[in-house]
């Protein structure tokens, strides 16, 4: 029986890349998204299980990922990737951009979390993968709300790595630097040459390269590494 994992976010982006590769790698994958359509297409054209979801919503998450244990059985891999950005220099956010980012970026941890990690403790084996970002590393101008959220991501993670380690269950962050995605390439093209001459590597990543230590952190290979935080950004920050 091959194991199961679920990725959140995955109907675009980094989340679909990730997913594709742990399929590629032998994983049952599920993907959860609140882009109802996107998800439902992406997960046609991957051949994977979509689930409807908001991440931010606990209730939602114990309905949603109850249901999809108790039906397709146990998740063994959880993948948080889920996340939005809402930028505003720190005098000028609302209240709304403050506690929608860390919303979706922070509680959804918690709640996926929360949801599936006693099954995977009883089992004896898990492996939960949280998406933070280099910015939540070094911090960003206009960022404040994803910044705190993608670091308060890593203290979550170290937490819990400590809590589960003896119950073969590992948690890892992995912090992406610039991305080739829609979010990145809907900056303008002089921002986005600006921040090319920042990275040592000379280009942006590929969401390949994200899914590609992702499945390193799935796999049994990484089985003694937790609690860590790896950062992929071609030397951006380090
Ligand atoms: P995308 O916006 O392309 O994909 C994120 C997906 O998550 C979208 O489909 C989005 O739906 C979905 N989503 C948003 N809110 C929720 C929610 N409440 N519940 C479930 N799904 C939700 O982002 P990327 O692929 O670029 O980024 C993926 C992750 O990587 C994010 O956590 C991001 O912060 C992180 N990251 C990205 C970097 C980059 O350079 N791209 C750099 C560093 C970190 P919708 O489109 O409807 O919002």
């Amino acid at each position: 029986m091959s194991r199961r994992a679920l990725v959140t976010g995955g109907a675009a982006g980094i989340g679909a890349a990730i997913a594709e590769r742990l399929k590629a790698d032998g994983f049952q994958v599920v993907i959860a998204d609140v882009a109802a359509e996107r998800l439902a297409a992406t997960a046609e054209r991957l051949g994977m299980i979509a689930c409807p979801l908001d991440v931010a919503d606990f209730a939602a998450c114990e309905l949603a990922l109850g249901e999809l244990e108790a039906r397709g059985g146990a998740i063994d891999v959880l993948v948080n990737n889920a996340g939005i950005t809402r930028d505003a220099i720190v005098h000028k956010m609302t209240p709304e951009q403050w506690s929608q980012v860390l919303q979706v970026n922070l509680f959804s941890v918690f709640n996926t979390v929360r949801v599936l990690a006693p099954g995977m403790r009883t089992r004896g084996w898990g492996r939960i993968i949280n998406i933070s970002s280099m910015n939540g590393l070094k911090g960003q101008f206009g960022q404040s709300n994803y910044a705190a959220a993608k670091a308060g991501m890593i203290g979550f993670t170290k937490s819990i790595a400590q809590e589960l380690a003896a119950k073969g269950v590992t948690a890892n962050c992995i912090a992406p630097g610039f991305i080739r995605t829609e979010m990145t390439m809907a900056m303008p093209a002089e921002i986005l040459d600006a921040e090319r001459k920042k990275i040592p590597a000379g280009d942006l990543g590929t969401p390949a390269d994200i899914a590609a230590a992702a499945a390193f952190l799935a796999s049994e290979d990484s089985r003694f590494v937790t609690g860590q935080v790896l950062s992929v950004n071609g030397g951006q920050y380090m």
